[in-house]
């Protein structure tokens, strides 16, 4: 084995987090004295991190018989795939709507060692000129409203909105895109990359489902419970923020799983991400609010949210039955300060030649491991993040083996 990484940061411990530590310990081991360390012993690996992509790298780990410890800074397991549950018995996805999908059997195998899916496809709508609109757009309104429009593909598109007017109707781009990806970006879609619009599905048929993935679900018990089966078994610290508190972890090897600049103390300048504002409301009288589980709202005239979520349409209806009310959320699209609230990797050039400087860096660095939406800075479906964990732990085993 490499040398041990224990990058001390001079961080100060703090009583609290140590007292929690000591409890966790005392849950876990039963021999723990003092809390000097976070681990008394050198694990091979510690991951920071409990969301896919530190959970799937240290099952993986785990199950080769590796030593491994988690260290999580938020009060739950899980990262983002995470799910509460309300007052009115209505569950909601804390961190804004997660529908799982795959094209992968492989995939949809391995999510399935750790819950039941039953099935559900999402689909969505926008809010556009006062009527409920397929989202992704129906060809068939493309055709209401420009008949005789064709693609016409340019070379080089030089920013997002010249990319969305190769692919759709001037009208159709206004109604339904430039609003929201503004809202979305919070800047003119001319100032955006052209890459953005590669995401689009801008269809011919009337499809009404969000994706056409060959697997669609949601684990049967919810989010919360099929992360924590993925880690059962596996040392994990929650409310401990491990740039805090590096100095005290002793472990051979480092997977780290957080923002990639403020592992580097943001020496070379903050990435730019968006967050969401999250405003929930319960209506206690109203059996359904909207016709389907998410409303895009691209005109800014309709209110700064960007959609609306209406969380019972997640639920099959033989348990959505007995409960009365219906619990919205709706989301605002913000820059956020804080690191726990970063989502979205901000897509321009000079963002993208920042996260590069600050992947260089890591590089140079022995036995540590940059990785994950906010590691890699990009965003991954929660299928991209499995697979990519799942290779970045096959590549981390081959190595322990050499
Ligand atoms: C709004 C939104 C909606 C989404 N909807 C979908 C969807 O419908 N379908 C889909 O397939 N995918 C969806 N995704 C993508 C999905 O959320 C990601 O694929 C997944 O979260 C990636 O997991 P991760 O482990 O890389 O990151 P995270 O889940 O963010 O996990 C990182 C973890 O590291 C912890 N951490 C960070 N820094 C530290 C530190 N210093 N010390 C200790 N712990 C630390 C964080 O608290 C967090 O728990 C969505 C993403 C967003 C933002």
């Amino acid at each position: 084995m490499a040398a041990a990484v224990n990058s001390g940061d001079g961080g100060k411990r703090d009583e609290t987090a140590a007292s929690r530590l000591a409890g966790a310990k005392n849950a876990q081991a039963g021999e723990f004295k003092a809390p000097l360390r976070y681990n008394d012993s050198m694990d091979d690996y510690l991951i920071v991190g409990s969301g896919l992509t530190g959970a799937v790298i240290a099952r993986a780990l785990s199950d080769a018989g590796h030593s491994v410890l988690v260290a999580e800074r938020r009060s739950h397991a899980g990262g983002n795939v995470h799910e509460q549950t309300h007052a009115s018995g209505i569950p909601f996805h804390t961190y804004g709507p997660h529908y799982f999908r795959t094209n992968s059997e492989k995939l949809w195998d391995y999510v399935h060692r750790f819950a039941k899916f039953r099935p559900f496809e999402a689909v969505l709508k926008s809010w556009v000129d006062g009527r409920y609109e397929n989202w992704p757009i129906a060809g068939s309104y493309i055709r209401r409203t420009a008949n005789g429009w064709t693609p016409s593909p340019t070379a080089t598109p030089q920013n997002f909105e010249e990319a969305s007017l190769a692919m759709m109707p001037r009208v159709v781009y206004e109604k339904f895109v430039k609003g929201y990806s503004e809202k979305q970006w919070g800047v003119p879609a001319t100032a955006l990359s052209a890459n953005l619009a590669k995401r689009f599905d801008v269809r011919e048929d009337d499809e009404p489902r969000l994706m056409r993935h060959k697997f669609q679900g949601l684990p049967e018990n919810g989010y919360s419970a099929f992360m924590a089966k993925m880690l059962d078994g596996i040392r994990i610290i929650v409310g401990c923020d491990y740039l805090k508190h590096r100095s005290e972890f002793a472990a051979r090897h480092i997977v780290f799983t957080g923002p990639i600049d403020e592992y580097f103390g943001f020496e070379r300048g903050r990435l730019k991400y968006r967050g969401q504002r999250r405003e929930h409301q319960f209506l206690p009288d109203a059996e359904w609010h909207q016709p389907c589980i998410q409303v895009n709202n691209p005109d800014a005239a309709n209110g700064p949210h960007i959609r609306t979520v209406e969380w019972k349409h997640l639920l099959p209806p033989e348990q959505r039955d007995g409960i009365s009310g219906t619990l919205l959320t709706r989301e605002v699209t913000v820059t956020p300060d804080d690191p726990n609230e970063y989502e979205y990797p901000f897509p321009d050039d000079a963002n993208a030649k920042l996260y590069g400087a600050y992947a260089e860096q890591a590089r140079s660095i022995p036995n540590l491991l940059i990785c994950g939406r906010l590691g890699e800075y990009c965003y991954y479906d929660m299928d991209q993040a499995i697979g990519r964990a799942q290779v970045l732990a096959q590549r981390l085993i081959d190595e322990a083996a050499r």
